[in-house]
């Protein structure tokens, strides 16, 4: 995705902060639907860009996709208190730098925070208010067929990846929405509303 600096700004003058957070299985199209929507609504939606041990995927930059950490720089600012949420996922680590989404909040900003299911489950229990989206396949044959159209894993992140896909898919009932991403443009209607309502 093309993200310029930590965030995407909002609009100015929103009264009001508010955390949304979009989980869903690995491959499900989070990234293409949330790129669309950045893309429909520039100055509205604040994208919080995580920190994560793994190596970038080709055309992916530090401090746009992901901050790239390595393990050891990742797991001093964890100790440190750095991250709203953290988590392992698929042998690498994954968080959300604190600092800025507190700022953004604070301005009234809607910030989005695009993570795995426990992270989500961390942000639940830290911002109760935070608005959860779960984003699921319309099925795993589907979800393994974009997997593997997409080119960006090996084997053996696919077979991660899709096992903790069957735990999150579990999972989904503790979302406030659930939106299955079959039809994109239908997809993007639904997590339209769901973002504004
Ligand atoms: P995620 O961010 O959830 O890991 P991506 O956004 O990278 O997933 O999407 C995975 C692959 O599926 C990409 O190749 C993307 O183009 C494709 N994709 C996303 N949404 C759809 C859809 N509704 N129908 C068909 N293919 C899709
Ligand atoms: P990928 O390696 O495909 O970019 O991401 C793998 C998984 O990590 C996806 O489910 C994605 O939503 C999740 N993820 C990305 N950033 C974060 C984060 O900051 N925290 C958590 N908990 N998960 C994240």
């Amino acid at each position: 995705m093309n993200f310029t600096g930590i965030y995407k700004t909002l609009s100015e003058g929103q009264s009001e902060g508010r955390l949304i957070v979009v989980t869903g299985p690995s491959g499900v199209g989070k990234g293409t639907l949330l790129q669309k929507l950045l893309e429909r609504y520039p100055d509205r939606i604040l994208f919080s860009i995580s920190a994560t041990t793994r190596l970038p995927r080709t055309g992916e930059e530090h401090g746009r996709e992901y901050f790239f950490w390595s393990r050891a720089e990742f797991e001093q600012k964890r100790d440190d208190g750095e991250f709203l949420e953290w988590a392992e996922y698929a042998g690498n680590l994954y968080g959300t730098p604190r600092q800025a989404i507190d700022q953004a909040i604070a301005l009234g900003r809607i910030v989005l925070l695009e993570i795995e299911l426990a992270g989500a489950r961390q942000v639940a229990q830290s911002f109760p208010s935070a608005k959860r989206i779960f984003i699921a396949p319309p099925s795993m044959l589907v979800l393994e067929s974009r997997l593997r159209d997409r080119s960006t894993d090996s084997d053996e992140q696919i077979v991660k990846r899709l096992h903790h896909a069957e735990l999150e898919i579990a999972a989904a009932s503790e979302f406030d929405i659930t939106i299955v991403n079959d039809d994109l443009e239908i997809a993007l209607q639904q997590l339209e509303s769901a973002m504004f309502d």
